[in-house]
């Protein structure tokens, strides 16, 4: 019971782990998601960091979207008004978490966006980076930007990734994999976030740097300074 304890996300009891692995749809990632996600984890080791960039960019980008509707549609922002990042580390639990209140993804956002379909650019993006592989690993980290592959770079430091989002249009649903499959289930905890999505990292032994507050600090300041929201982090006495 510990154990399980001991991993499972924030917020969520043994119990409704248990009910999320009963219910849940599993799939497999398309096949160029998975050549890009194993390419990604190969050639980006030097440059872990840029996890985090990467998805605070998304969570950027979300928050655009719920603002650029609300403009035509004010409503949309009733869900929850605030337009926001927090980071939060839980260094105990060895735990990475990352919430927007941005659009948020619908059940068939996750299956979609987080796994099966591989977007226009991914193609292109194998192949420049397989003549690239010979190059300086900053050459890479600027076409990960440049194709926006960002997401699957969450598998640099974590080795378990659970997304719980919610869109206005649906329930809240619950993503997680370990980078071989992925599952998506309805979230048994219910609407908790309202709009928005919450990553949580399960980072690696050898990622447990990003934990620290001054690591996360500096991360935020040398890769998100401009970002047009404010970016909270929530730090836990060790
Ligand atoms: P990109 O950002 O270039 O589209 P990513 O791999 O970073 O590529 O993300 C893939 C897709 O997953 C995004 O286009 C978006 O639809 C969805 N997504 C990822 N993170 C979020 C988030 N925090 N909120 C809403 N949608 C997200
Ligand atoms: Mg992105």
């Amino acid at each position: 019971l510990r154990e399980e304890e001991a991993i499972s996300p924030d917020g969520l009891s043994v119990a409704q782990m248990r009910e999320i692995r009963d219910r849940a749809q599993n799939f497999t990632f398309q096949t160029e998601v998975n050549r890009m996600m194993k390419l990604i984890i190969n050639s980006l080791y030097r440059n872990k960091e840029i996890f985090l960039r990467e998805l605070i960019s998304n969570g950027s980008d979300a928050l655009d979207k719920i603002r650029l509707l609300s403009l035509t549609d004010r409503d949309v922002l009733e869900s929850n008004p605030e337009l926001s990042i927090r980071i939060k580390a839980e260094p105990e639990r060895r735990l990475l978490h990352i919430t927007d209140s941005g659009i948020g993804m619908t059940r068939h956002d996750l299956v979609n966006n987080l796994g099966t379909i591989a977007k226009s650019g991914t193609a292109d993006f194998l192949s420049k980076m397989q003549d690239a592989e010979k190059q300086a690993a900053q050459e890479m980290n600027d076409m990960i930007g440049q194709f926006g592959v960002g997401f699957y770079s969450a598998f640099l430091v974590a080795d378990k990734v659970s997304v719980a989002s919610k869109h206005n249009d649906d329930k809240q649903h619950f993503w997680e994999s370990d980078a071989s499959s992925f599952s998506v289930a309805e979230d048994p905890r219910g609407d908790t976030l309202k709009r928005g999505t919450h990553i949580t990292l399960h980072l690696k032994e050898e990622a447990a740097d990003y934990l620290q507050p001054d690591t996360i600090r500096q991360l935020v300041k040398k890769y998100s300074q401009f970002i047009n929201f404010p970016i909270y982090l929530w730090a836990s006495r060790t």
